[in-house]
């Protein structure tokens, strides 16, 4: 068997005194969709952020085989490791193009960049049709396609999604779930996915957990999820 693409271990986070995370791991192979579900305010941004290296944390976190403690956030993204935020972070002023292109400014292959361009308008025709409109006047379910066309291009190996489908009418959660399991079937990207949409998760997740209060309760396969009670329950809304 090869090694987990990314290895979560004993991970702490402390806001003060508060206790965020306590003691999560998780290990995520290549090409696999991951879900990570919760409550609000169960620690899954948290998570993301200390993967991403914007906060402190105790515990280690592998990736590609390197300590991401020793690494810059910078570094990070450039090693392939790209977070797309709840917040979008979107350049609301630029239009799509732009935006798009600001996700590959770090890279010196411009063939390749060219080719990527083509294939995020291919998966998104939204945005393949609004190529000069500004971000900012874009709906929510557009700036989230953006959102995540702008990862895809900064070439990722693995893409983290917060909360991709927050506010989003159905037809266009259907279109991003779409959306990464093209990616995962043809360019091989592998996922980590945050959402307090379980539905969502569930339906495109290959391994999930459930975090609650900064503990994960839970981790197993899609189908594992599917036949939990306690998921169906809770989180899923089936009896
Ligand atoms: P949501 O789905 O609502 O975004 P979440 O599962 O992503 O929730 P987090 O945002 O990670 O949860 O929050 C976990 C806990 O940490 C919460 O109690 C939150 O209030 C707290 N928290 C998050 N960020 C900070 C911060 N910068 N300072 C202090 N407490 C924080």
């Amino acid at each position: 068997m090869t090694d987990p693409l990314l290895e979560v271990e004993d991970l702490n986070v402390y806001y003060g005194k508060s206790h965020a995370l306590k003691g999560i791991s998780l290990s995520i192979n290549e090409g696999e969709i991951y879900g990570v579900i919760g409550p609000n305010g169960a620690g899954k941004t948290t998570m993301l952020n200390a993967i991403a290296g914007f906060v402190e944390y105790d515990g280690t976190i592998h990736y590609d085989g390197t300590d991401l403690a020793t690494v810059k956030p910078q570094q990070i993204v450039r090693d392939g490791l790209i977070y797309c935020t709840e917040d979008r972070d979107l350049f609301p002023y630029f239009s799509v193009h732009e935006n798009l292109l600001m996700g590959a400014q770090f890279r010196t292959d411009r063939d390749a960049v060219q080719d990527d361009l083509e294939m995020v308008y291919d998966l998104f025709p939204r945005l393949d049709e609004r190529r000069t409109q500004e971000a900012e006047t874009m709906s929510g379910g557009e700036q989230q396609m953006l959102a995540v066309g702008r990862a895809l291009m900064s070439d990722p190996d693995v893409l983290m999604l917060d909360e991709p489908t927050l506010g989003l009418a159905p037809v266009i959660i259907q279109d991003i779930g779409d959306a990464l399991e093209t990616l995962q079937a043809e360019a091989g990207l592998t996922i980590l996915l945050a959402e307090q949409n379980s539905t969502f998760a569930l339906t495109h997740a290959d391994r999930l957990s459930l975090i609650e209060t900064g503990e994960i309760e839970l981790s197993g396969t899609h189908d594992e999820f599917h036949d939990n009670e306690y998921v169906r329950e809770a989180y899923v809304g089936v009896h």
